[in-house]
């Protein structure tokens, strides 16, 4: 759903030789699917992403593959170490601050922006992200949940419609969810789903800077219900998803 919509606000002539001579579009599909996964934390931190099997997976040569990596690498998401292989990140504490930092600085500049653009549409598919979420959480599908309370921030960064502001807003939620991954306590729940509602409704009301008080405080609370206490880098065993 994300992914159309993107990509219908890239500028047409933003287009690259790769995307002419159709190779970036699979590049492109290869780099969501790895995130998908990784939001969804089927893809898990210190996971070795072996490019002889994403090739043969994804059914292209090992240059492409190289080239998705180098892209998660520069993101952050992934992490490269020489003569072993690329990884799936495993943020550290103090990382993990960072980015959290880094949101509660973004998130109400992406609000500020929003609530000037907010139109009936835009209120119209907040509302109807939120109800996924819902009926993910009814349904039990914790996957599904995890993704999605993630995706309900990057459709607050799409709607805004600044391409670099996406990328950042992007790149801070696949770390967020690898964090979360990393440093949840089991039976915390992904964003509460009541407060993703009262950012919707001060932001059809109108309320600029009560939408961005709720941003703050529902980072805080993400934030606060991770166990960050925990300072040494912590093993996570590989696991081969696309093997
Ligand atoms: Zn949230």
């Amino acid at each position: 759903m994300l992914t159309d919509d993107r990509s219908s606000i890239r500028p047409r002539k933003a287009r690259t030789t790769g995307q002419i001579l159709g190779t970036a579009d699979k590049r492109d599909t290869i780099y969501e699917r790895i995130l998908h996964a990784v939001m969804e934390h089927r893809l898990i931190p210190g996971t070795k992403l072996v490019e002889e099997k994403l090739a043969s997976v994804f059914e292209v040569n090992r240059t492409r593959i190289r080239e998705v990596l180098a892209r998660l690498a520069h993101e952050g998401v992934v992490t490269t170490i020489p003569n072993r292989g690329a990884f799936v990140a495993s943020p550290s504490v103090e990382e993990a601050r960072y980015i959290f930092h880094a949101r509660r600085i973004l998130e109400p500049a992406l609000i500020r922006t929003l609530v000037t653009q907010a139109d009936e549409e835009r209120i119209r598919r907040l509302y109807d992200h939120v109800a996924q979420e819902r009926a993910a959480r009814e349904a039990g599908d914790k996957r599904a949940v995890i993704r999605l309370s993630g995706e309900f921030h990057l459709l607050i960064a799409e709607m805004v419609g600044s391409p670099p502001l996406l990328k950042l807003m992007r790149e801070l939620a696949s770390l967020t969810c690898l964090i979360i991954l990393l440093y949840d306590s089991p039976n915390v729940p992904a964003c509460p789903n009541h407060e993703h509602l009262e950012i919707i409704k001060a932001i059809e009301q109108g309320q600029g800077e009560n939408a961005v008080d709720l941003v703050i405080a529902h980072l805080n609370h993400i934030e606060e219900t991770l166990d960050l206490s925990v300072s040494e880098e912590q093993e996570v065993d590989l696991e081969e998803i696309f093997g």
